[in-house]
Parts: C-alpha cells; sequence; structure tokens
C-alpha cells in the first residue's frame, strides 16, 4: 500500500518537472486494495505536489453508485476530479492506473472539441484510428465523467474538450508515458494543420498498425 502511494506521488512530480501539467493541474491514480476494499490509490486537492507526503494521497472505494467514500485519510479531500478516475476503473479491467494531464498542446486542441484523426500513425497509440475528444461538461461533474467513458470506448486515451487530456495503462509509468505521447501527437498535429489538411491515413492502413502494435506488445 505504502509503495502504490509512493508511486502516486512519484508520478505526480513529475506531471510538474516533465511539464505534462503545470502548477496542481492534473491529477494521478493507481488501482489498490485497500483493508480488503477493491479501490483506488489518488492524488488530493489543494497540495502542491512538491507537498505531497504518503499521509496526502488518498484511497477512494470503487463504488457502482459513483459515490465518494474515503477509506484512509478523513481531512484530505481526493481530487475534485476523482469521479472520472473511478469511472475508468469500474469500466475499464485493463486499467491500472491514470494520467490526467492539463498539457499545453492536449489542452490547445482539446479547445477546438474535435476528434484528432490518422495524421500520424502513432495516433493508434490511443487504440484506435484517431484519438476523440470528449465533449465538454464542468470538471468533477458525473456529466464530464460520462463523457469520458464515452470517448474511451475502445481507446486508452482520450482529450477532454476545453480542458486537457487522461490516459490510462496497466501501470503508472505505462500511463504516463502514453499521456506524453498523446502531449506530442498534438504538438504535432497543431504543426501539421499550420500547414493546411494534411492527407490521412486510410482506416485499411491504420488497422495494418494497431495489428502490428498489438503483435509488438506481445513480444
Ligand atoms: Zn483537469
Amino acid at each position: 500500500m505504502l509503495d502504490k502511494k509512493q508511486e502516486v506521488i512519484e508520478y505526480a512530480k513529475k506531471l510538474n518537472t516533465e511539464n505534462l501539467s503545470p502548477l496542481r493541474s492534473g491529477n494521478i491514480s493507481i488501482r489498490g486494495v485497500n483493508e480488503e476494499i477493491d479501490g483506488f490509490f489518488i492524488t488530493p486537492s489543494g497540495i502542491k505536489y512538491d507537498d505531497l507526503t504518503t499521509d496526502s494521497i488518498v484511497f477512494l472505494e470503487l463504488n457502482e453508485n459513483n459515490n465518494i467514500k474515503k477509506i484512509s485519510d478523513k481531512v484530505i479531500n481526493p481530487s475534485s476530479e476523482w469521479r472520472f478516475h473511478q469511472d475508468i476503473y469500474i469500466e475499464k479491467r485493463d486499467a491500472h492506473a491514470i494520467v490526467h494531464a492539463h498539457s499545453a498542446n492536449a489542452a490547445a486542441v482539446s479547445a477546438h472539441g474535435k476528434n484528432i484523426p490518422a495524421f500520424h500513425y502513432m495516433v493508434a497509440l490511443a487504440g484506435g484510428n484517431n484519438i476523440k475528444c470528449a465533449e465538454y461538461a464542468t470538471f468533477g461533474t458525473k456529466e464530464l465523467s460520462q463523457n469520458i467513458i464515452k470517448a474511451l470506448d475502445g481507446r486508452k486515451a482520450c482529450l477532454m474538450s476545453n480542458h486537457g487530456q487522461v490516459a490510462f495503462g496497466k501501470s503508472l509509468s505505462e500511463a504516463f508515458e502514453l499521456a506524453g505521447e498523446i502531449e506530442n501527437i498534438c504538438h504535432q498535429y497543431i504543426n501539421t494543420i499550420k500547414l493546411g489538411q494534411p492527407k490521412i491515413l486510410s482506416d485499411e492502413e491504420m488497422k495494418k498498425i494497431l495489428d502490428k502494435t498489438k503483435d509488438y506488445k506481445k513480444n
């Protein structure tokens, strides 16, 4: 349990140091069990990442009714965006860690509220032939969470309109790396659309890429 809390702290600090999410923005969580209860450890609300200690990481129970139920700390509140972390863990059995970031380029692209097409084959890293953008809703709401779940259909990452991005993986290092890749793809996309409409890879070609990615992961 302590290891998982420390891992959350390590990656939360990286949000700042690796320029993935400035200041207190973004949040990190990891699936876990606490006192035989299934749930997840998540960064708290209102504490600078540099000031985090294992006592400030909050454990929340996975609750189908989407109620907030803190098992540990009574004083410290979880990130105000805990709701979509909970829903992703409930919906996606292969999600073991989640990184949510207000990364500069993903936030910029997200403000257009459009999916990113296959202008580059690396778009496949999100799990399909485009990167979807979840419709806007106020942060922390059930509505935003539902929009995210919709945009994550068949995907491991998505943009969040007028907000940022979210990525999940089998580990925090995998989720963090994917969030970094999404940010990089968004940077490339901003540059490519400056030159006009890019050539988009066909669904057939993207299927080949997706099959290759699957094979690569098996090795
Ligand atoms: Zn956010």
